[in-house]
C-alpha cells in the first residue's frame, strides 16, 4: 500500500499534512502519537471514510476509487477494526461475520458460514457463533470484529486502537490475535497506545505529530534512539 503526499483538511485545520507512507506486502506498521495527531484520520482516509484534499493512496498499485461500485470493492479489500467494535447488535456472531461476504461478495451462505466458523476458531471463539454481540465480553466482541473483517479476505488490515476500549485483562487476548495475523503475513497498519505491542509486533513504527509523520523506523531504533525532540517528548510521557 502506498500513501503519497496526502493532505486532509477540516475547514482551516490541516489534520494530515503531506503524509507519505509505503507499507510493503506482509509488513506490520504501528502508528503512535499523541491524541489529535491524525492517526485515526489517516486510517479513515485509507478506506475513504474521509475524502482527501490532495495526494494519492494505492493498494497493490491501484489508486483508491472515489465512489460507487469501485469503492465497495475497495472497502472489501481493506479490512478495518475500530476501537468500538461496531458489531450489528441484532445479528448473531455468525451472521455478523457472514453478512458482508454474502451481500457484497456474493458468496453462498453455506460456504460463508463454514468460513466464518473457521475464522471464529482462529480467534478462539468457536463456541460463540450463536450468541448476540451483547452477550460477549469486550475482548470477545473485538475478536469477532477481527474475524468479520477477515471474512472479506482483505489485502490490508487497518486497526485503530483496537484495545483502548477494553478492560486491561482483555487486552492481551486481542493483541495475541493481531500478532498471529501479523505472523501469518497479513499486511497491517495498527494505531496503538500499547507501546509494548508497537515495539514487539511491528516491523516499523511510525510516529505522528500535528498531522505529519515525524519519524518512521525500526521499533528498537525508534524507542531507544528517537531522533526528534517531538518523539522524545512523546515517549517520555508514555513509557
Ligand atoms: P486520538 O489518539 O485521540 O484517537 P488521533 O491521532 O486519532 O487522536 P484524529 O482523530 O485523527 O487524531 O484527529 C486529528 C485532528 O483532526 C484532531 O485535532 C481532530 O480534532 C481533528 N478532526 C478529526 N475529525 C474531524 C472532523 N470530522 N471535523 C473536524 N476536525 C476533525
Ligand atoms: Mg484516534
Amino acid at each position: 500500500m502506498r500513501i503519497s503526499h496526502v493532505v486532509k483538511r477540516f475547514g482551516d485545520f490541516t489534520a494530515l499534512d503531506d503524509v507519505s507512507l509505503d507499507i510493503h506486502r506482509g509488513e506490520v506498521v504501528t502508528v503512535v502519537g499523541a491524541s489529535g495527531s491524525g492517526k485515526s484520520t489517516l486510517c479513515r482516509t485509507i478506506n475513504r471514510l474521509e475524502t482527501i484534499d490532495s495526494g494519492t493512496i494505492e493498494v497493490d498499485g491501484v489508486p483508491l476509487p472515489e465512489e460507487g461500485k469501485e469503492l465497495a470493492r475497495l472497502r472489501a479489500e481493506v479490512g478495518m477494526v475500530f476501537q468500538s467494535f461496531n458489531l450489528f447488535p441484532h445479528l448473531s456472531v455468525l451472521d455478523n461475520i457472514t453478512l458482508a461476504p454474502v451481500k457484497v461478495r456474493g458468496i453462498e451462505r453455506a460456504a460463508a458460514q463454514e468460513r466464518a466458523r473457521s475464522l471464529l476458531e482462529r480467534v478462539g471463539l468457536a463456541d460463540q457463533a450463536a450468541k448476540r454481540p451483547t452477550q460477549l465480553s469486550g475482548g470477545q466482541a473485538q475478536r469477532v470484529a477481527i474475524a468479520r473483517a477477515l471474512a472479506m479476505d482483505p489485502k490490508v488490515m487497518l486497526f485503530d486502537e483496537p484495545t483502548s476500549a477494553l478492560d486491561p485483562e482483555m487486552i492481551n487476548e486481542v493483541l495475541d490475535v493481531i500478532k498471529d495475523l501479523a505472523a501469518s503475513g497479513m499486511t497491517m497498519l495498527v494505531v496503538t497506545h500499547e507501546m509494548g505491542f508497537a515495539r514487539s509486533a511491528a516491523d516499523r513504527v511510525v510516529f505522528m505529530d500535528a498531522g505529519q509523520i515525524v519519524e518512521a523506523g525500526a521499533p528498537a531504533e525508534f524507542f531507544s534512539h528517537p531522533r526528534t525532540e517531538r518523539a522524545r517528548d512523546f515517549l517520555s510521557k508514555v513509557l
